[in-house]
Order: C-alpha cells, then structure tokens, then sequence
C-alpha cells in the first residue's frame, strides 16, 4: 500500500511525464490568435509626412496589432519605439525597409519585413533581375520579401513576378491612390496577376497594406492615408518570427474592412464566417483556377465543399460599401508551389 504522499507524488509525476510526451510529441495545440497589422508604412525618414513615434501611435491608438515601418532604403530603429508603445500581446513594431529601385524608368519596390541590416538596392538589366537580386538581398539579410504594387508606374508584368524565386507575398491592395489596383487599359487588375500566378504554378499570397505616407491630412482622400488595408494573422503569439512565419505560410487574411469571424480550410471544404456589420450586405465568392467564380454565397457562414479538381480555391468577401477581405488559396494541384 502506497502512503497518501506516495500516491499524490506518483500523480504529479505521471501527470508531468504526461506534459513532457506531450510536448515532445508536438501534442499540445497552442491557442491560436488573430492578429491585425499592416506591412508597408512610411515615416519623415524618407517621405512620410510624421515622425515614428507620431505613425505607431497611430496604428497603436486604431487597434492594429502590429507594424512594419518600411521607409525608402531606411531602416528605422525600432527599439525606442517598442520601449515606449509595445505591450506584450498587444502591440509590436517590427523593423523593415521599402528597398526602392527602379528600371530605366520604372519603379521597383521591394519590402523586406525584420532585415537584420540595411539592403542596399541592387540594380541589374531587366526588370525582372532588379525584383530577384533585391529578393535575393533581402532573404540574405534574413528578412521576408514582398514585391509592391506592380501596376504603380505598370512597371511590373504577370511575367516578372512569374519568373521571381523566393518570394510568397505580393500585395494585391495597396491604399496609395497611384497603385492602380485594379489594372485597365489591358493591363491586368492585382487580383487578376494572383489568379494568373496561382494559375502558373507559382503559390504566391496576397496582402492587403496601407503603403501609408500622409498622417497630417486625415480629411483628404487623394492622400496616402494609414487605414486602408491590411492582414489579419493567425498565429500563436505576437513575435516577429511568429508573425512573419505565418504569413509565409499563408494563415492570414486581407482586408480592406470586412472583418472575419472565422476561417478554416480542409481538404473537404472551406468555411469562412463574417463580423457583420448590420447595415451591410455581403457576397463571399470562391474562385478557382483561371480566376473562374466558382460558387456566390450570400449567406454567412459561407461554406463551399471542395471537388478535387478546381487547382486552388480561394475566398473572397465583397461588402455593400466597397470593402473586401481575402483568405489565401487552398491549395489543391501539388504544381501550385
Ligand atoms: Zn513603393
Ligand atoms: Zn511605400
């Protein structure tokens, strides 16, 4: 017969031996967060029109979870900045750089989120090499790259950004008022080059940004305003890597104002539920390969059950007054990587 004291210290080490397989197994699910923030701003180091301290409370007093202060071929400090505003699992700055370069005349902007030092920008002979030397600069420098607002300036093709290695986020919104996100005169609108892109083969994912410059003008719309877009991502903690590491692997979504109750993606099926806002009205529309519209649900929960055969599929919410969320492609066709 085992004493009282034996018996309870028997259970506490059953129980630890239990915790310790369990994590050695990976187990133990983390709870996992949402969390909203924004990639792309600019400050008064290069030709933002406030200081950082002045743009992170902004994002910080608006209930944004983090940002990536992205200055042209700047790399700000963001240590002082976390000091005074960053909050364990509230809020976070992350320091990153807009690597600025160009084409004869065309711009070519490259962002690289949490580089460990400045990236110079590379140059080269085609458009193309400018986009890969500067991925390239960037993952040297341990930073993830996204390649901005191809239609600003047209200066980047669906061929371009086909050819580019090394890269999973390409922003299909950017809120400055000369992103032409929506393409015309032939060329193609950003969600248009995603489909293409997935349709190639190339797994890319999109994000939403505000590509903010202008604090001082909140009433003016022709300005490059912070609140227009950004990504939700869901992850287990509110750390560079973590975050960083979740949007490279797609488990974010983007938006320019829907906002999400849930989301999930299994091989059956994708079901997606809205925040709804009472006075608006909505269409959740899953697209395929080729962009094609695959089913309109205007119901929330969405649920669209899937066939096997459809390459990708991806959701979109489009909202009564203009505002859209994207969840990233599930991926079906083990070409699409
Ligand atoms: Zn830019
Ligand atoms: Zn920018």
């Amino acid at each position: 017969m085992k004493t009282a004291k034996e018996r309870i210290t028997a259970a506490f080490l059953a129980c630890l031996m239990g915790t310790l397989a369990a994590v050695a197994t990976g187990q133990q699910t983390p709870t996992l967060r949402w969390y909203k923030g924004n990639t792309h701003t600019h400050t008064i180091n290069s030709d933002g029109d406030s200081t950082p301290d002045e743009v992170v409370r902004w994002y910080r007093e608006n209930r944004y979870h983090f940002l990536v202060l992205t200055d042209h071929n700047f790399l700000t400090s963001v240590e002082g900045l976390n000091a005074l505003h960053g909050a364990d699992e509230k809020f976070l700055v992350i320091k990153g750089e807009e690597v600025t370069d160009s084409f004869q005349s065309k711009p070519l902007h490259i962002n690289g989120l949490n580089v460990n030092r400045l990236v110079q920008p590379q140059g080269g002979p085609s458009v193309f090499d400018v986009l890969q030397r500067n991925v390239n600069a960037i993952r040297e420098a341990m930073g993830i790259p996204h390649i901005n607002h191809p239609n600003f300036g047209w200066a980047v093709t669906t061929k371009d950004l086909h050819q580019v290695r090394g890269d999973r986020l390409l922003e299909i919104y950017n809120g400055h008022p000369q992103a032409n996100n929506l393409g015309g005169g032939g060329t193609p609108g950003m969600e248009e080059v995603w489909d293409a892109l997935l349709t190639g083969g190339k797994l890319i994912y999109g994000i939403a940004v505000d590509d903010a410059h202008t604090f001082k003008q909140p009433g003016n719309s022709a300005v490059s305003r912070p609140g227009r877009g950004w990504v939700v991502v869901r992850t287990d903690r509110l750390s560079a890597s973590s975050i960083l590491s979740a949007l490279e692997r797609g488990e974010f979504y983007a938006s320019t104002g829907v906002e999400l109750e849930d989301y999930s993606a299994t091989n059956e099926s994708l079901t997606i539920s809205i925040k709804a806002v009472p006075t608006s009205k909505y269409r959740i529309q899953f697209f395929g390969r080729g962009g094609r519209l695959l089913k309109e649900v205007l119901s929330t929960p969405a649920v669209y059950a899937i066939r096997g055969d459809e390459g990708y599929v991806r959701a979109k919410v489009v909202e009564s007054n203009g505002h859209y969320a994207w969840t990233q492609p599930k991926v079906l066709d083990p070409a699409i990587r």
